[in-house]
């Protein structure tokens, strides 16, 4: 699959000498067999944006590039990541999973999601709102992380838009070197938001619901006094809707300071029940033994969940880029790509379109607590 996506990407490459060079982005073909480049302007990307969402359901769908050259290694990277590290995984510290677990509140976690869809509805990774997102959620993280000399939060500004990545890390006790990483993305759109600065995208799935979750976790462990033995970290990407921005620079960096990162979760959407299953496990542009050991965490600790698996697509959400260099990762969905929310990058996207709760957002919390802790217990 991988190898025929290259070859098709590189025969459309060529054609790429148009006017108006503002941006270079890569996406499926409609058919969903083949990766096209195109230069178009950032308007023009945002409406791609929508049109991907529209006939794939899902939210990202869309990397983009400085320049050709950096797609051909895109690609590249995506048919051989770099060689993974073997990695025994044991599911054997049942008393710090219960411990987290038990301090996880639904309440908070669908506060979480109000407060950062409605205080800043419009999150686009070019907009003053999206840069807003970013401070708030860092403000909170570091007072999550208040009276903790073992945490750190610190921002990543994207090398061409204001907006930050926010990374929150719990130094290991232990084997400090050793890195689990718990992704979401901060920034949202639709088709009209850079003309709107009010909202129109106010993203409470897609993916406040992911930040919101993630934040739950860190402040769960907190309350609970946890201290893991490896490092775990927070990054709630910044531009994963401009293409995999945030996620493509920060993994990219972990990568050449030679950072083991020993797996790497993506919560991107976890709020609206759509399909029969509660957690579908993406097959693709993921580890496939990872996702197994995810689905036996599950079975471990949260034995009612019902786990599907699907297929998510070309550059689909941040995991991606952590594929590309080499680190295992995975992404547990919401629902069955056919049964998304279909009223992500819309107006529409509000706590209210998948009931003003957050019952289903709290497995992926459980399930992503069960995952840190285990990962990190060496
Ligand atoms: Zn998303």
């Amino acid at each position: 699959m991988q190898v025929r996506l290259l070859a098709l990407a590189l025969a459309f490459a060529p054609g790429l000498s148009l006017a108006a060079p503002d941006i270079l982005v890569s996406h499926a073909t409609p058919d969903g067999s083949g990766v096209v480049l195109e230069r178009m302007a950032p308007h023009a990307m945002d409406a791609l944006s929508a049109r991907l969402h529209h006939d794939t359901g899902h939210c990202g769908g869309l990397v983009q590039h400085a320049d050709e050259a950096d797609f051909r290694q895109w690609m590249a990277k995506l048919k051989s990541p770099t060689l993974r590290q073997a990695l025994t995984r044991k599911i054997d510290d049942a008393a710090n999973v219960g411990a987290v677990m038990a301090r996880l509140d639904p309440g908070r976690l669908l506060a979480m999601i109000e407060q950062l869809s409605t205080n800043t509805p419009n999150r686009h990774y070019r907009s003053e709102a999206g840069v807003a997102a970013s401070n708030a959620t860092a403000g909170q993280w570091r007072s999550i992380a208040e009276g903790r000399d073992d945490i750190t939060v610190s921002t990543l500004p994207l090398p061409n838009a204001p907006q930050s990545t926010v990374i929150a890390r719990i130094e290991g006790s232990e084997r400090p070197g050793e890195i689990i990483v718990i992704g979401s993305h901060l920034d949202s759109t639709s088709s009209l938001a850079q003309n709107d600065p009010r909202g129109s995208a106010p993203g409470a799935d897609d993916d406040a619901s992911g930040v919101a979750t993630a934040t739950e976790i860190l402040r769960a462990m907190v309350e609970s006094g946890y201290r893991p033995k490896r490092s775990i970290h927070f990054i709630a990407h910044a531009g994963e809707e401009g293409g995999l921005l945030g996620s493509r620079q920060v993994a990219a960096d972990y990568r050449r300071r030679g950072a083991n990162v020993v797996g790497m979760m993506q919560l991107d959407m976890t709020a609206n029940q759509g399909s029969a299953d509660d957690v579908y496990l993406m097959t693709d542009y993921t580890d496939a033994g990872q996702n197994d050991f995810v689905a036996d965490l599950a079975r471990t600790y949260l034995p009612a969940l019902r786990i599907g698996r699907d297929r998510c697509g070309y550059g689909c959400s941040d995991h991606a880029s952590w594929f590309a260099e080499g680190y295992p990762a995975s992404m547990p969905f919401e629902s069955g790509m056919r049964d998304a929310n279909r009223a992500i990058h819309t107006p529409r996207d509000t706590v209210e379109t998948f009931g003003g709760h957050a019952n289903h957002a709290i497995k992926f919390a459980r399930l992503a607590t069960a995952f840190a802790v285990e990962l990190a217990n060496d």
